[in-house]
């Protein structure tokens, strides 16, 4: 798996909420850095929006020339695996669910969701870091306080972490995450 940053979402001409992605970056292999990936088809990835809308997103499937590994695509608007838009898994963790058309079921499961991975962001980011001797000193705050002193308050701050995190190749599945 690959996070891009610059892209284009374009509509599908039939349907506005198809959407395919056009990357305007050069994408590296995660897994042995290597630079030559090949195109080997797409697939539809189901993603839901603030308004509870139901959004198609055709990403790419590449396969690295090297070592073999297909990766897929995603633009920094989705998280790995999970149904809703990055943004609006931000606004959730920020407490302003309110403004995001969703039960409050999900609210609840992406909260609970952030607590397990936020955890493994912040450790993952904090490694990469102290490979370049560049570790921050995040004091006795929270979690989510230190990963943002990592990438940034700024909105959008959940896209950088988990593309760094993905990119080089060290997200995990849930799944795991719950097990750990
Ligand atoms: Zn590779």
């Amino acid at each position: 798996m690959i996070i891009i940053a610059k892209y284009k979402l374009i509509p599908d001409e039939t349907d506005q909420n198809k959407l395919r992605v056009k990357s305007e970056e050069k994408s590296i292999c995660p897994i042995c850095l290597n630079e030559i990936l090949k195109v080997i088809g797409s697939r539809n990835r189901r993603a839901l929006n603030s308004k509870g809308e139901n959004l198609i997103i055709v990403i790419r499937r590449l396969r690295c020339s090297t070592c073999k590994k297909i990766h897929h695509e995603l633009p920094d608007i989705l998280v790995p695996y999970k149904r809703y838009l990055s943004s609006c898994i931000e606004a959730v963790v920020e407490g302003q669910g309110d403004k995001i058309a969703c039960e409050n079921s999900s609210i609840y499961r992406i909260k609970r969701w952030f607590k397990v991975m936020a955890a493994h962001i912040k450790g993952s980011l904090t490694s990469m870091a102290a490979r370049e001797n560049a570790v921050i000193e995040t004091g006795g705050g929270t979690t989510l306080k230190a990963i943002t002193l990592y990438v940034g308050e700024r909105p959008g701050w959940l896209a950088r972490a988990v593309r760094i995190v993905v990119n080089t190749n060290n997200w995990i599945h849930t799944r795991f995450a719950f097990m750990t």
